[in-house]
């Protein structure tokens, strides 16, 4: 997920998970540590206590056993110091008076509950004995055992100070209270018998019911002799029997501080428990709205992120788009401008805020503020000046901000239409302007011409100068587009140099010019404004390391003398222009009535050309050529005539030029091509006819095709054909140009360079095409006599020739001495008017037949 840029850091942990981790386990721990001490002082105050009620019963269940014995003490004492039991039992004893009539009789057991009563004279004997109530004679020393003879010795000592004694021995396998006391008058007036006086014994058995019984009295529980481990807590008191040896008492020890414990834990645990419930309940409480903080947290989180998310996406579209986003106050003052504002503008967005937005527009703030009013119509099309001082246009788009129906501002986008503002100012320019040279173009003087002839003031006049460059083709054709742009821009130029600003100069389209004057209607004026134009297009031009020389032809029109609308004024100026042209080139005309007549000479000739063609009124004459040594016809150059209806036998440069202009070229080259096959067909095999090629046939695609039908259709062998391309055609080395020469020569036909020596081309790259033969052109042979100059260049152009492996054949051949000089040069081959001129068909084949 992303996580939120704006410094919030990552999430806090959960409040849940805090409270269930550190403060549920803190709380329950001090819960239950309270508990448990509170557990701890409660089982030590129990302990305590208990240990106090210990203690005391302890006190108590002495307490207890002395009583008895204090009361025995008394008791016995009672009766052995009384002077009837003196008189009657002391000596003989008298049952009936102790026993019949009950003064020491059975209710001493009854009232008394002392097992027995027992009175043993002086001599060890048992006198009387009353065993459970009942009168039986016993043997005291066996029922008494443990220190009876010690506890007699002890109550005669007693009585000495009218005490009896009382002691713990074993009764019939019990223990049991035994009090002493000597048989005495107890002051009373009775008879004293000498000599020792006999024991009284009461016998209290402490058996389970009486030590019960005993206890009781001090609220000793249960009290009882104790087994021989005697109990685990140590509840107990030792008695000393009278033999020394001891007996050891237990009871019930009350225990309050268990009991506390007993009545307090239960009490205490169920508090805990409540407590706990309660803590629980609390607890369960907290984490569920712990849980529900922590979900409204994670809510708010994810919101916050979703949030950040949405205006990060905003932030990224805003910032990814050309436009910068502004908002205004209601008084249209900026107060927020996105970061794309600072890159399109360059403006620093603080620097304006707080500014009107108008102040930043440049526009007519009537309109804008028009605008503001309902911005939701129509984007507002704005220019600004930009941080760099660039005029920069904008499109806004806007929106009013209200709030409770009332206006608060305006906030919107600008986006950048610089370029699409421009883009829309070229179009607009191209259409108007010739894209090589910027000069206005036909639909633009056209426009031009309208406007300003339908204004010419009377009086006033408007000249038109329709220039058109001479010798302009082949530079294209033969030095390429790029040498040709170079001429048309360096012409524009020259143009525009020569002529004043008030003046259009337009460019028509291929090596057409037209300049437009406000002024001149006298013909000196004009005649000196061409001559300047010519002059200045007459001057070479520079390319690469060609020295290029065209010149120009112009043809002039007036307005409103010879026209008054734009097209005628044009059709004038053109009329004018053939003129100039047919006048020989680098001069001028002006647009005269009659200049319409040679227009139509013109057009009819072209139509002349073509039935010439159809009609076969064309005728090749052939042009012998021959070796130099020996004079041998080697082959004839095929050139052709025209026999015209009227003008009679013209020339090639009568009507080849027109058939170029007019592409009759290519039907014409086709039907030279064929009669010249035909014609070879019949002369002696070793016979080779050559053929010219203008430089717009090797731009016909049928070219190879023809050629392979001329050769099947007259079986003619391809070596016997020859044809001819002009060095200039050549120069443009395009690889298609290369491919079909390839495919000709594939056909076994030979390719010679024509008129060589005339172009502009580096000789050496001569070596790139398959060429079998070099024709040096007729000046170069010309002036071989006279000038030393040109006889080395044709020297040096037949060593050439022998260096790339080609014949050499020298055009032109008029004088027996040019023919001497090229033999002893080393040209091979020869032709010209001093051997031959060139002749019909008929005629060579008579002259080879006398050859023959
Ligand atoms: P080119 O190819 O240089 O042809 C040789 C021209 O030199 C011919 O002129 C010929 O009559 C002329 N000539 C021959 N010997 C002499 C001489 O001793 N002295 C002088 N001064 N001239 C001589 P022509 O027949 O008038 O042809 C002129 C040009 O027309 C040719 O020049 C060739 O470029 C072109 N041409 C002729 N026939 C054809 C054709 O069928 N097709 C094409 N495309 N061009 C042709
Ligand atoms: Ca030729
Ligand atoms: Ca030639």
């Amino acid at each position: 997920m992303h996580t939120p840029s704006d410094g919030n850091g990552p999430m806090k942990p959960k409040a849940k998970t805090l409270f269930a981790r550190r403060i549920l386990p803190s709380m329950v721990a001090l819960l239950v540590a309270a508990l448990v001490a509170a557990a701890l002082a409660l089982i030590h105050i129990a302990r305590h206590i208990d240990r106090d009620a210990l203690a005391q019963s302890q006190f108590l269940a002495s307490k207890a056993l002395q009583a008895q014995h204090d009361w025995m003490n008394r008791s016995i004492v009672d009766y052995a110091f009384w002077g009837d039991a003196y008189r009657h039992l002391n000596g003989q004893p008298d049952t009936d008076w102790a026993y019949t009539q009950a003064n020491l009789g059975p209710s001493l057991y009854k009232d008394f509950d002392y097992e027995a009563v027992l009175v043993i004279n002086p001599a060890g004997e048992t006198a009387y004995s009353v065993v459970r109530g009942k009168l039986q004679p016993v043997d005291s020393h066996e029922y008494l055992q443990g220190g009876l003879p010690e506890l007699l010795a002890r109550a005669r000592t007693a009585v000495e100070e009218d005490a009896g004694v009382s002691s713990l021995l074993w009764a019939e396998g019990q223990p049991a209270l035994v009090a002493a006391a000597v048989l005495s008058t107890g002051g009373a007036d009775v008879e004293e018998i000498d000599g020792p006086s006999s024991v009284l014994l009461f016998v209290d058995l402490l058996d389970a019911a009486r030590l019960e019984e005993i206890g009781e009295q001090y609220a000793i529980e249960h009290l009882r002799l104790a087994d021989d481990q005697g109990p685990e807590d140590g509840t107990g008191i030792t008695q000393t029997m009278e033999n020394g040896s001891t007996i050891r008492f237990t009871w019930t020890a009350p225990q309050p501080g268990r009991l506390l414990l007993w009545i307090t834990l239960p009490i205490l645990a169920a508090v805990a428990l409540g407590l706990g419930l309660l803590a629980w309940l609390l607890m369960r409480h907290a984490l569920r709205s712990m849980h529900l903080l922590d979900v409204s947290y994670a809510r708010l989180a994810a919101s916050r992120s979703a949030l950040a998310e949405s205006e990060e996406r905003f932030r990224d579209v805003a910032e990814a788009a050309s436009d910068w986003i502004w908002e205004t106050d209601d008084q249209a003052r900026l107060t927020f401008l996105s970061n794309r504002f600072r890159q399109i503008t360059g403006h620093e967005p603080k620097q304006w805020l707080g500014r009107p937005l108008l102040e930043l527009l440049i526009s007519d703030s009537a309109a804008l503020q028009g605008w503001l009013e309902a911005p939701e119509i129509t984007p507002l099309r704005s220019s600004y000046r930009a941080a760099d001082g660039c005029e920069r246009f904008c499109r806004l788009a806007a929106r009013s901000i209200q709030h409770d129906g009332k206006l608060v501002g305006y906030r919107g986008t600008a986006s950048d239409v610089t370029e699409e503002t421009k883009a829309q100012a070229r179009v607009q320019y191209l259409s108007q302007h010739d894209p090589l040279t910027g000069l206005p173009n036909r639909s633009r003087l056209r426009d031009y011409l309208e406007q300003n002839l339908a204004s010419l003031r009377s009086g006033s006049t408007m000249t038109l100068l329709y220039i058109d460059l001479d010798r302009f083709k082949p530079v294209n054709d033969t030095l390429g587009h790029a040498a040709g742009d170079e001429v048309l821009m360096g012409v524009a130029s020259r143009l525009r140099e020569r002529t004043r600003d008030g003046d259009l100069v337009a460019r028509l389209g291929g090596d057409e010019f037209v300049v437009a004057l406000h002024r001149m209607s006298e013909d000196e004026d004009i005649d000196r404004l061409c001559n300047r134009i010519i002059e200045a297009l007459s001057a070479p031009f520079a390319y690469e390391d060609h020295q290029i020389s065209i010149g120009a032809s112009i043809g002039v029109a007036l307005a409103p003398m010879d026209a008054t609308q734009a097209n005628e004024l044009l059709r004038c100026a053109d009329i004018a222009l053939y003129q100039a042209k047919d006048a020989g080139r680098g001069t001028w005309r002006a647009y005269g009535r009659d200049m319409d007549q040679r227009l139509h000479e013109r057009l009819r000739r072209e139509e002349q050309l073509r039935v010439a063609i159809a009609e076969q009124h064309l005728e090749v004459h052939y042009q012998p050529r021959y070796l130099s040594q020996g004079m041998q016809i080697i082959g004839a150059e095929a050139l052709v005539r025209w026999h015209h209806p009227t003008h009679g036998l013209l020339l090639p440069e009568q009507f080849i030029p027109l058939a170029e202009e007019t592409g009759l070229i290519i039907p014409l080259g086709r039907w030279v091509l064929h009669q010249a096959c035909q014609q070879a067909a019949s002369w002696p095999v070793d016979m080779v006819v050559s053929v010219n090629l203008s430089p717009l046939q090797l731009h016909d695609d049928r070219l190879l095709d023809e050629i392979a039908h001329a050769l099947r259709e007259n079986g003619l062998a391809g070596e016997r054909l020859e044809l001819e391309i002009t060095e200039s055609a050549l120069l443009q080395e395009t690889q298609s140009t290369l491919e079909l020469l390839k495919r000709i020569k594939a056909l076994g036909v030979h390719l010679a360079v024509d008129d060589f020596g005339t172009g502009y081309s580096s000789l050496t790259s001569l070596r790139h095409y398959p060429f079998d033969v070099i024709k040096i052109d007729n000046s170069f042979v010309a002036g071989i006599e006279q000038s030393t100059e040109d006889h080395s260049i044709v020297r040096a152009l037949i060593e050439l020739g022998r260096g790339l492996q080609m014949r050499v054949t020298a055009e032109g051949v008029e004088t027996e001495e040019q023919l001497r000089l090229l033999t002893d040069d080393g040209c091979t081959e020869v032709q010209g008017f001093h051997m031959s001129l060139p002749m019909p068909a008929e005629e060579l084949r008579r002259l080879l037949a006398d050859a023959d």
